[in-house]
């Protein structure tokens, strides 16, 4: 199958007289037929559902397309992408170790790795990405177990080159994690250029219509956990399962398997069988909803850098933007509908422009179908001054415009009648 027809086919496949359409199972427990099968059940000796905290069977159909979408060996579907971040690192890190993460990536997750993962003991060495292969090697040591990046960062929006990534990690015998919410398993599936692990805030495309936080991981399988002593917590016995040894157990879903039985069942951060079924439908349109969101963003930004009203404009499609090269080899078809650009004229003039919007709304979210705007040096960096906002790589005339599915016509005369009034 095709992607497109993955997005449709994958996951539920009904049997002979069964619903068409995935059914909520809006249940918490399951019923079983002998308490020996349940104690089998227990042991992770047969496959099957326990407790909606661990895993329900509209969540698992889900997690099946979504594994099937980026060629993975398994998928873990979560409350929010943070959970999906925090439970990627914390899978295969404890206090004293240490993870190497490209500083390009989400705000949220950038707390995450440097507040609160410092706090469990878990430290995050950040390395830039114009950094050479041998300054971030300088970052590891034998605590290091993993290194992080995003395919399209949000919001600077580089372009990660996983290829390189993964080829710093692997010689250091650690796996890349790779966060591919911004350009969606249509245009880029990691695994295919090394990455081992895919996160997810679903709560972006995959859902596309702004209903339902969520997040996933998913597991290529082709990590070698064995080599290296590096991973006892999966290859030596989980007593907290009878002695089950994941990686001899479970081979190729190790890893997605102890994130599973061990973190989802002691964190507890499950999505809900409802909200799966919501991200089930969004990922029914991801294909075509991800074209439109790139051909409509790509026009926008080439409008944006021929206009003279625009001090600059950030989008990996366009030539001369610093990820052209990376993103014609990594999102040939495209990369996402996100944009940032910068009106003549600093703050006041970026501020004029977004409340002279009409169709564009300002919204504190990205990457769903309506076009909306974030000027972060009003909103959420407002405390900063223009000088610290420099510093921190975001100007205060800089505005995040996330394109949606509408005409692309519609969008472009809304952009134009709010330059009109500067
Ligand atoms: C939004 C986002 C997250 C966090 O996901 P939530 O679903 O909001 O918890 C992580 N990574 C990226 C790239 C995001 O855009």
């Amino acid at each position: 199958m095709r992607i497109e027809t993955k997005c449709i086919q994958e996951g539920y496949k009904p049997k002979n007289g069964e619903p068409r359409v995935l059914p909520i199972y809006q249940s918490t427990t399951y019923k079983y037929d002998s308490s020996e099968f349940l104690g089998a059940l227990f042991d992770l000796k047969e496959p099957g559902h326990m407790y909606t905290r661990i895993s329900n069977p509209t969540v698992e159909y889900v997690e099946q397309k979504i594994a099937a979408l980026e060629g993975g060996v398994g998928a873990m579907c979560t409350s929010s992408g943070q959970a999906a971040s925090l439970i990627s690192i914390l899978n295969i890190a404890g206090a004293g170790d240490n993870f190497v993460s490209f500083s390009t990536i989400y705000g949220g997750t950038v707390n995450l790795f440097a507040v609160t993962m410092k706090r469990i003991g878990v430290e995050v060495r950040f390395a830039e990405p114009d950094m050479s292969d041998e300054e971030i090697e300088a970052l590891f040591d034998g605590r290091t177990r993993a290194v992080f990046g995003e395919t399209i960062a949000n919001p600077a929006l580089n372009v990660l080159d996983i290829e390189r990534a993964a080829a710093i990690a692997h010689r250091h015998g650690v796996p890349l994690i790779v966060d591919n919410t911004f350009a969606t398993p249509i245009h880029c599936r990691p695994f295919e250029f090394g990455a081992d692990i895919v996160i997810h805030s679903t709560t972006k495309y995959m859902d596309g219509h702004a209903i339902a936080v969520g997040g996933v991981i998913v597991d290529s399988g082709n990590f070698d956990w064995t080599v290296g002593g590096k991973y006892p917590e999966l290859t030596e016995p989980d007593e907290s399962y009878h002695g089950v040894v994941y990686t001899r157990d479970f081979g190729k879903a190790a890893y997605i398997t102890k994130a599973r039985t061990q973190l989802m069942r002691d964190l507890g951060s499950s999505p809900s069988p409802m909200g799966a079924f919501l991200l089930n439908l969004g990922l029914e349109t991801l294909a075509l909803r991800i074209e439109r969101h790139c051909s409509n963003a790509q026009k926008v930004a080439e409008f944006l850098a021929n206009c003279d009203k625009i001090a600059w404009v950030n989008y990996p499609g366009l030539p001369g933007n610093p990820s052209y090269e990376l993103a014609k080899k990594y999102l040939p078809e495209g990369s996402c509908g996100v944009i940032s650009f910068g009106v003549k004229g600093g703050r006041a003039a970026a501020v004029k422009f977004m409340d002279s919007l009409k169709l564009a709304a300002i919204v504190v979210h990205v990457a769903d179908a309506r076009t909306c705007v974030l000027h972060p040096a009003s909103t959420t960096h407002r405390q900063l001054t223009d000088e610290q906002l420099v510093a921190a790589g975001i100007g205060p005339d800089l505005i995040r415009m996330s394109i949606g599915i509408e005409h692309v016509e519609d969008i472009l005369d809304d952009i134009k009648q709010a330059l009109a009034q500067l």
